[in-house]
C-alpha cells in the first residue's frame, strides 16, 4: 500500500513536470501565474516544478512583465542550452545529421550521398554512415557527447516498433532492416527511429504549417510519396505503424507499375521520377525511355533514372520552370495535379483533416506552380461537405525537414516524461 502510494505521488510528480514543461517549451516565456492558469496547477506546484526545473538547468528566467499594481512577473522558457538533440534523414540519396539545442536551432550539419535503396539493399555502409555523422556533429558543435538527450532517425518505408524496431523499405522482396540493433554496435546514445514522413509531419504540426490544427494531413512529395496523418493531435499508425502509405494507394487499376511491385499506385503518377519519366516520354517519344512507369522497380540507381538527388531536383525544378512556355511540360504537371487532387480526395473522404499540407521538395515545386489545378482536381473527387470544410496549403518548414522532424522524435520523449534523461 505504501508502496503503491509512493509511485502514484512519483507519478504525479513526473506528470505535473512533463505538463509544466510541455507550456514551458510550446508557450514560453511565460510567467509563474500564467503556467498555472493555463495548465490548472496550484501555484504552490507550479512554484515546486518550476523550482526543479530551474535547478536542473532545464528552464532559465528570460525577463520580467509588468503585472497590474504588484510586484513585476518575471517569465520562463525552456533553456535552448539545457540538452542536444539529433536528427538523422536517412534519405533516399542521402544521410544528413543534424545536431540542434533544444530550441531546435541547428548548431551543426554532416551530409553524405547514398544511393538510392541503400538502406534496404545493404545496410551496413549506411549505417556507418549515420555513426561517422553522429561522431562528426559532436566534434562540429563542440558539445558534450553527455548533453545529447536523444537522436531520432527518420527513414524510408514502414517502421515496425515491437520488441526489436525493423524498417521495411518500400522495394518488394527486400527483407526488413533490423536498424536499431545495427546503430547500437556503434553508439550508446539514446535512439528513436521512426518513418521520415511522419517525423516531418510532426515538425511541421508543431512548428510549421499544421500549428493549431488537431486533425491534419501532411502530403509529402519527393522521390517518394509518404502522408503523416494527424487524428486528434496524435500521429495515426495502425496496428504496426504502417498506416499513412499513401503513396501505394491505387489511383489506377491496371495502370503504372511502382516499385513496391502493385501497379496503379499514387507513387507512379506524381512521384519526382514519375513526373521525370512521363516528361521524358514524351520529349523522345514513346517507349524511349523503357517501362511506362516509376522509374525501374527494383532497378532504381542501376541506371533507369534520369537523376538522383540534386539532378534529380534540378530535372524536376526544370520542368516546373518550363511549364509557363512549354505546353509538354504544363501537360505533364496537369496531369500530375490531377492525380494528386484523386489522390487528396481520398485523404479527405477517410480522414476529415482541417488541413492538408502538401510539402517535400518536389510537393513544393509542384505546388507552387499548380495548387489551383490541384486544388480543382481535389474538389472534383472529394465529398462536396468535407473537401469545403478542408484547407490545402504548402508546407512551411522547407523542403529538407526531415532531420528536423527526426529531432521532433527525442524532444516528444524528453517533454513526455517530464525531461528526464
Ligand atoms: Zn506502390
Amino acid at each position: 500500500m505504501g508502496q503503491m502510494n509512493r509511485r502514484t505521488v512519483r507519478d504525479l510528480r513526473r506528470g505535473n513536470r512533463s505538463t509544466l514543461l510541455r507550456q514551458l517549451y510550446f508557450r514560453g516565456p511565460v510567467s509563474r501565474q500564467e503556467l498555472g492558469t493555463l495548465t490548472g496547477l496550484s501555484s504552490g506546484s507550479v512554484s515546486n516544478v518550476v523550482g526543479e526545473l530551474l535547478a536542473d538547468e532545464l528552464v532559465e528566467e528570460a525577463g520580467s512583465v509588468e503585472s497590474d499594481g504588484g510586484r513585476p512577473r518575471t517569465l520562463l522558457r525552456v533553456a535552448p542550452g539545457g540538452g542536444h538533440l539529433i536528427g538523422v534523414d536517412v534519405g533516399e540519396t542521402h544521410v544528413r545529421v543534424e545536431l540542434f539545442d533544444l530550441s531546435l536551432t541547428e548548431l551543426a550539419r554532416w551530409e553524405h550521398p547514398l544511393t538510392p535503396g541503400g538502406l534496404e539493399r545493404d545496410p551496413e555502409p549506411v549505417v556507418g554512415h549515420i555513426l561517422t555523422g553522429l561522431d562528426a556533429v559532436v566534434d562540429k558543435s563542440g558539445a558534450s557527447p553527455d548533453a545529447v538527450i536523444g537522436v531520432g532517425v527518420g527513414v524510408p518505408g514502414v517502421v515496425e516498433q515491437g520488441d526489436e524496431i525493423l524498417v521495411h523499405g518500400p522495394t518488394a522482396g527486400r527483407d526488413a532492416v533490423p536498424l536499431e540493433r545495427l546503430l547500437r554496435t556503434g553508439t550508446d546514445l539514446p535512439l528513436f527511429i521512426d518513418n521520415g514522413a511522419t517525423a516531418q509531419g510532426q515538425a511541421e504540426m508543431w512548428f510549421g504549417a499544421g500549428r493549431g490544427a488537431d486533425n491534419a494531413v501532411i502530403a509529402l512529395i519527393g522521390s517518394g510519396v509518404g502522408a503523416a496523418i494527424v487524428t486528434a493531435g496524435v500521429p495515426y499508425r495502425g496496428a504496426t505503424s504502417s498506416a499513412g502509405e499513401w503513396g501505394h494507394t491505387v489511383v489506377q487499376v491496371g495502370g503504372r507499375a511502382c516499385r513496391c511491385g502493385a501497379v496503379g499506385c499514387l507513387e507512379a503518377y506524381v512521384g519526382a521520377q514519375a513526373v521525370l519519366d512521363r516528361y521524358g516520354h514524351g520529349a523522345r517519344g514513346a517507349g524511349a525511355g523503357g517501362a511506362d512507369g516509376a522509374g525501374g522497380a527494383d532497378g532504381a540507381g542501376e541506371g533507369g533514372l534520369d537523376g538522383v538527388g540534386e539532378d534529380q531536383q534540378a530535372a524536376f525544378a526544370a520542368i516546373v520552370g518550363a511549364a509557363g512556355s512549354e505546353a509538354r511540360a504544363r501537360e505533364v504537371l496537369e496531369e500530375a495535379a490531377a492525380y494528386l487532387g484523386a489522390g487528396i480526395a481520398d485523404l479527405i473522404n477517410l480522414f476529415n483533416p482541417e488541413r492538408i499540407i502538401l510539402g517535400g521538395w518536389a510537393g513544393l515545386l509542384l505546388g507552387g506552380r499548380v495548387l489551383p489545378r490541384i486544388r480543382a482536381a481535389t474538389a472534383s473527387y472529394a465529398l462536396r461537405r468535407p473537401y469545403a470544410q478542408t484547407e490545402i496549403g504548402l508546407a512551411e518548414l522547407g523542403p529538407d525537414a526531415v532531420a528536423l522532424g527526426a529531432a521532433t522524435l527525442p524532444l516528444a520523449h524528453f517533454l513526455a516524461t517530464g525531461g528526464s534523461r
